[in-house]
């Protein structure tokens, strides 16, 4: 959260967030608020005002395992990734406390969007839903008109045109009412079949989904059955840490929770539990589509720590951008 570099701002579209440039920095470094996005292709050199690890100089550190001594560690960490649903075009009153709340801790997480409310949202719910964009959010889709019962799901049961179509319409709405691609899906009810997986491998947007199938030709994240019971109703602190701890040999522990049916009590139960998991070291809060390009990357991410202060940080072989927060001052230059 700490750059030198400051002065008046330009706004720049990137694909996957809203980018912050900056017309006294190096030329092509770009900023995603307070972060700096880390393009492939490019190397950076980064020099703290004081030395922030005992690594030996001049060496080259590669691979996951020694990406994770270096300042580059948030890349190589495990996960917790917030997986937050049905939220919709017009923003309650609970989401908003909610996203404030989330927010307030400046940790990344994600919302699924129930994609045809957007059809009908006006000018200042768009507003607020672009701001949450500008900030650490991911919003994914979570179908088009969220049916369920019984016997049918949106995504069960229904015709490939249908389910197609749906994944269709709802990339494209977001596309164009909030210029945001989204990158994750995750079926309404997590109830999905074959015909699900034909549709998603036909939407080359969607990469990423929650709760799918390990072999559907998309990155499947599984969810960690911790944080509600029945669903809607958040567990108390105590029983949701137990259970988080029995998910510890996971490398990204995916929460699912409801928070428009919350009330007091559980919004103060998200703070007892947020303060907690907020404090480990062993895991970061990640989207679920930075996990995705972390998990990618974080394999062929170098870091070439030069002197006690400098470091080279090649992206030369990653194939996305990434957002890197450092947890000490420091200068930026690009090679
Ligand atoms: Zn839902």
């Amino acid at each position: 959260m700490y750059r030198k570099l400051t002065g008046t701002s330009c706004w720049v579209a990137f694909s996957l967030f809203v980018c912050f440039c900056d017309p006294t920095d190096p030329p092509e470094v770009q900023w995603y608020d307070e972060l700096l996005l880390a393009e492939p292709g490019n190397v950076y050199e980064v020099t703290f005002d004081t030395a922030v690890d005992s690594l030996a100089v001049q060496t080259e550190y590669v691979g996951r395992d020694q990406l994770l001594l270096t300042p580059l560690h948030d890349l190589a960490a495990k996960a917790i990734i917030i997986k937050a649903d049905d939220l919709r075009g017009r923003v309650t009153g609970k989401w908003k406390r909610y996203f404030q709340l989330v927010e307030g801790y400046g940790i990344h997480h994600s919302a699924g969007l129930i994609c045809q409310s957007l059809a009908s949202v006006d000018k200042l719910n768009r507003a607020y839903l672009s701001f949450l964009l500008r900030k650490r959010c991911e919003l994914w889709l979570h179908g088009w008109n969220h049916f369920l019962s019984d016997s049918r799901a949106e995504f069960q049961g229904s015709s490939y045109q249908q389910q197609y179509d749906h994944l269709r319409m709802s990339v494209d709405i977001v596309q164009e009412q909030l210029g945001y691609t989204m990158h994750t899906f995750g079926a309404p009810g997590n109830r999905l079949d074959d015909n699900t997986t034909l549709a998603l491998n036909a939407i080359p947007e969607i990469k990423v989904w929650l709760a799918g199938k390990e072999d559907g030709g998309l990155f499947d994240i599984p969810i960690a059955w911790v944080t509600e019971y029945p669903s809607g109703t958040l567990r108390p602190p105590e029983q949701f840490l137990s259970r988080f701890d029995m998910f510890r040999e996971r490398d990204a522990i995916l929460l699912q929770l409801h928070p428009n049916a919350y009330d007091d009590a559980e919004f103060g139960y998200l703070s007892t539990v947020l303060d907690s998991l907020t404090s480990l070291d062993s895991r970061i809060f990640m989207t679920p589509y930075q996990y995705y390009i972390r998990v990618t990357d974080r394999d062929v991410i170098s870091v070439f720590k030069i002197d006690e202060t400098k470091y080279r940080l090649n992206f030369t072989a990653a194939k996305f951008g990434h957002l890197v927060e450092f947890d000490q001052p420091y200068t930026l230059s690009i090679h």
